[in-house]
């Protein structure tokens, strides 16, 4: 098997009839030997049914339906588990990401890459706030991340099998697929690509699941957060202490205070300064403890002659 192309689907019927036109159409240019993994993540309309018939019709169509929905991620993973090929693609099943770069991306690999990622050159069909907030979060998570997510990238991408086995090793719960493959590094390089509208159906990622979604990059890729704290800590006592400093000053040098306000601030300033540093006592912890329920593999080989 040379390619296997994973299709997450989420109440597409409308869509995945075309999709597999144009892919087939698309790879038959390639000749290689390929397969369609349709990962059902609970869809309440004929996805089920069409993808059943689509496997009847053609062998290569294979598909996994799921109890109920998992969400995009969880879909995604699943028909990684299950790829037979060398190389394997994943693919939104929606039509916005446009089968036909497939080739370009299989034939990039031939150039010793072990995966491709498809960049949004521009995204049409997707709303202001939508596009927003997908733009401020990449740049975030880039800014207080040590790994070198690609901006403006989904998880439409070919990766090598070799990068595929790392990928099923990775334990976490809570995926964030185009994070991980990028932590696990090799060659890597992008096509660009103008991403189309959705062909029919409307997105099944709401803004609650997009939340859950930037949530998971965030504590799956950075321990800013928890770091946070002991910043805090430090920068609030040092503060709090030049004010210590100058109520000792207003006390004895000035003499203008009302009585008791130098030891009201002495001890609101001490014990504040001392609580967030505690706090960031502990989040040095809980940072270690994350990283150790991650269960990552604490480094990936690429060659070598033992
Ligand atoms: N999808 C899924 N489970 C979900 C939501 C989406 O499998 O809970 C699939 C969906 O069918 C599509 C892909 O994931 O193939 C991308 O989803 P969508 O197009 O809804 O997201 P958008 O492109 O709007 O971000
Ligand atoms: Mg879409």
């Amino acid at each position: 098997m040379d390619l296997s192309i994973v299709i997450p689907v989420f109440n597409e019927d409308s869509n995945i009839y075309l999709l597999y036109n144009r892919t087939a159409k698309a790879l038959n240019t390639l000749a290689i030997d390929y397969e369609l993994i349709f990962v059902n993540d609970g869809s309440k309309d004929n996805s089920l049914s069409i993808l059943e018939q689509l496997a009847k019709e053609d062998a290569r169509v294979k598909y996994i339906d799921f109890s109920r929905n998992f969400g995009h991620q969880i879909a995604v993973s699943a028909g990684l588990e299950h790829a037979a090929g060398n190389r394997i693609a994943i693919i939104d099943a929606d039509l916005q990401d446009p089968p036909e770069l497939l080739v370009d991306m299989y034939k990039k690999m031939d150039d010793n890459f072990q995966v491709v990622y498809a960049r949004r050159r521009s995204r049409k069909g997707e709303s202001f706030l939508k596009k927003l907030t997908a733009k401020l979060f990449y740049r975030l998570l880039s800014s207080i991340t040590n790994i070198d997510i690609p901006l403006d990238t989904g998880d439409f991408r070919m990766i090598d099998r070799k990068v595929l086995l790392v990928l099923n090793q990775m334990p976490e719960q809570e995926k964030f697929l185009r994070g991980q493959i990028s932590w696990i590094g090799f060659n890597q390089t992008s096509v660009d690509y103008d991403r189309d509208e959705r062909n029919g159906g409307k997105t099944g990622y709401t803004y609650k699941k997009m939340f859950q979604f930037a949530l998971n990059g965030i504590t799956s890729f950075s321990d800013f957060p928890l770091r946070f704290a002991s910043i805090m800590g430090f920068a609030v006592s040092g503060i709090a202490f030049l004010i210590m400093l100058y109520t000792l000053y207003s006390k004895f040098i000035l003499k203008d205070v009302i009585q008791g306000w130098t030891s009201i601030m002495l001890s609101v300033m001490f014990i504040g300064g001392i609580q967030l540093i505690c706090l960031g006592i502990i989040g040095e912890y809980i940072k270690r403890i994350s990283t150790n329920i991650k269960k990552r593999p604490l480094y990936v080989i690429n060659k070598t002659n033992i």
